[in-house]
């Protein structure tokens, strides 16, 4: 289906510009995972996005969660630039509750000023017992940026959790994990797609699973009251590394 979409980019002083910017100013791409009501794209062409996958008990959606996170996200990294001086940019992969599949996701992303791609999800095992922040990045022998995907998502996966221990004392980062056990040992198609674009190939690139949203305590510490101001706490923290690892030259 033809989608009248083109996203947008926001820079730190609050303009929302067209696609065409000074490649000096680092971009940060947000990717709100799922979305839609449809699978988008196909598991042959290795470009599937199923529209949702973890559900709370209350029946919140992860695709829903994401895009809220998300939007947060954008505002408090472009807050917190203006305020440092830093400049950057940030764009939001979707704006809506519409799904992408990984091919489209991976030519946003496809500019020569990205610094890194985030793609936002919310975890659930199944068991409704687990918490805890993570980052999940491509397995080694597949990534000749491992080391830095590493360093990357251990430190937004701390500074994520940091944010929600305020709310969780007890959720606790859970670090890196690989892609190596997805599909049959093929790992992830968002990861397989977005290495076909040489202008991204060498910068930092992971999931960042906020926290298990099949458990029970998570759902009521995180989702029920005040949810928007407890994403903005989360973001601020997120955004705190994300904009000096910018400022540090993070590319
Ligand atoms: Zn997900």
């Amino acid at each position: 289906m033809f989608r009248f979409f083109r996203p947008c980019l926001s820079l730190f002083a609050g303009f929302v510009l067209s696609l065409e910017l000074s490649a000096a100013t680092p971009v940060i791409i947000i990717d709100p995972g799922h979305g839609g009501s449809s699978t988008a794209g196909s598991l042959s062409s290795r470009s599937n996005s199923s529209p949702n996958n973890a559900t709370s008990p209350g029946g919140l959606k992860e695709k829903d969660l994401t895009l809220e996170f998300s939007k947060i996200l954008h505002d408090e990294i472009l807050r917190q630039a203006s305020g440092k001086g830093t400049r950057v940019g940030v764009l939001l992969t979707r704006q809506d509750d519409w799904n992408l599949n990984f091919i489209e996701r991976a030519e946003i992303a496809n500019r020569p000023d990205t610094a890194c791609v985030i793609s936002i999800h919310f975890n659930a095992d199944g068991g409704g017992n687990a918490k805890g922040s993570l980052a999940l990045i491509s397995a080694r022998e597949r990534n000749a940026n491992y080391a830095a995907d590493e360093a990357f998502g251990k430190a937004l996966a701390e500074a994520c959790n940091a944010g929600v221990r305020q709310f969780l004392p007890s959720s606790r980062s859970r670090g890196v994990i690989t892609d190596g056990h997805l599909h049959g040992g093929l790992g992830s198609n968002f990861f397989f797609q977005m290495a076909k674009h040489k202008e991204i190939r060498s910068v930092p690139k992971c999931f960042l699973e906020v926290e298990f949203i099949d458990n029970p305590a998570v759902e009521k510490a995180l989702l029920k009251s005040g949810r928007e101001e407890k994403f903005r706490v989360i973001s601020r923290s997120i955004a705190e590394f994300l904009v000096d690892w910018v400022e540090s030259g993070g590319r």
